[in-house]
């Protein structure tokens, strides 16, 4: 079967990580039409914008997309092309697992964490007023008429919304992803004690949808800053976490300290019909054009979009020749080296070749 899949090879690093997941993936043995749409600095150059309509179309076309890093450029109004697909495709869940391979340096071992994100709240819904404007003025005022609380006058205001419906629709996606991965634990992450009508929220619809599969899945729940220091000390008690947006992308983070770095971990947005597949880190700028950064976080996106389109068998095959290429040490690049200028590191395309070698 030939699946019809939008490719979005952003900026900076990005067409390097993407040609890399691109090749991988192909040789997988999936069919694939690819669709190339430009976004970020090059649709900048070719179309005068930042994010052109043809890269959502595409998206809602075909449903699926693998996308590179895109730079957020400052002072363009925009405040992410990221948040922007997102938001222009209701792609309310972020998935970001986390998991230990062997050959990754780091100082845990067999972690197999995966984060859900709410990703259409909260602070990042981007509603905010700016210190000076008079609608700020406006707003102080009326806070204090309503809550009796002084802001101060020179202050800037960031909104976080959280609603009843988008806590209730991302606290049952965690649970369906735990059923559908034979996953045994949701641990619901909140800062409720303190943010009671906006954390409240999140914490009691987690609490309400949790009922329904009590059955199947533990669920349990934690204070973000607890949760913190829980996964430093014991990441192997913990299984789905499931968290609003701000929460969410810090504790991702975090996570993927916990692997190795941002070159390892991978990440999925996924709404009612669409996902658009892409690696938690950024575009580099500074590492552009080199052929030296890692490819692994972008492929392991591959291997997750692979899942995705019931392609199980070819995502197996490419996650476990990427799994051998990292045991070897050999074939892989600089920062997954013991010393970050040992000269036998190779190439990010290289590293791509190997893997593909061993399909
Ligand atoms: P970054 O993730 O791009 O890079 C930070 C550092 O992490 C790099 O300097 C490098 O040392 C390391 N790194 C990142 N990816 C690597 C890889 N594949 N292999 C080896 N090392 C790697 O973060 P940044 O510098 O804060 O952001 C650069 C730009 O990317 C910003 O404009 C930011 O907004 C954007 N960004 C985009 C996305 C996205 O497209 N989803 C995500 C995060 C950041």
């Amino acid at each position: 079967m030939e699946h019809k899949i939008t490719l979005i090879p952003g900026d900076g690093i990005g067409p390097e990580v993407a040609r890399a997941a691109r090749r991988c993936v192909e040789a997988a043995g999936v069919n694939i039409a690819w669709e190339v749409v430009a976004a970020g600095q090059d649709a900048i150059e070719d179309y005068g914008e930042i994010l052109p309509q043809n890269v959502l179309d595409s998206i809602k076309k075909n449903k699926v997309a693998l996308k590179g890093p895109i730079i957020t450029p400052i002072g363009t109004g925009f405040r992410s092309v990221n948040v922007a697909i997102r938001h222009a495709l209701g792609l309310f869940a972020c998935v970001r697992p986390a998991k230990s391979y062997i050959g990754v340096r780091s100082p845990y071992k067999d972690i197999d964490l995966v984060i859900i994100r709410e990703n259409s709240e909260d602070l990042y819904a981007g509603i905010e007023f700016e210190e000076g404007k008079p609608e700020t003025a406006e707003l102080i005022a009326s806070i204090e008429k309503y809550t009796h609380k002084k802001i101060r006058p020179d202050s800037g205001i960031s909104i976080k919304p959280i609603s009843k419906f988008a806590s209730e629709r991302i606290a049952r996606f965690a649970f369906e992803y735990a059923l559908k991965n034979n996953r045994r634990k949701v641990t619901a992450v909140h800062k409720a004690n303190i943010m009671k009508f906006s954390d409240g929220i999140f914490l009691k619809a987690a609490r309400e949808v949790a009922k329904d599969y009590a059955d199947r899945i533990i669920f349990e729940e934690a204070i973000v800053d607890n949760m913190s220091m829980q996964l430093v000390q014991k990441p192997k008690d913990y299984d789905v976490l499931v968290l609003p947006n701000l929460y969410g992308d810090i504790l991702s983070d975090l996570c993927a300290g916990l692997i190795g770095g941002l070159g390892i971990a991978p990440g999925a947005n996924i709404g009612e019909d669409m996902a658009v597949f892409e690696a938690v880190h950024g575009s580099a700028p500074k590492y552009k054009g080199m052929n030296k950064v890692n490819p692994t976080a972008m492929i392991l996106s591959g291997v997750l979009m692979l899942r995705h389109i019931n392609e199980g068998k070819a995502a197996d095959r490419l996650e476990n020749a990427l799994k051998k290429v990292l045991a070897e040490g050999k074939s892989v690049t600089y920062d997954l080296k013991m010393r970050r200028d040992d000269p036998t590191a190779v190439g990010t395309q290289e590293m791509a070749d190997a893997i593909i070698a061993n399909l």
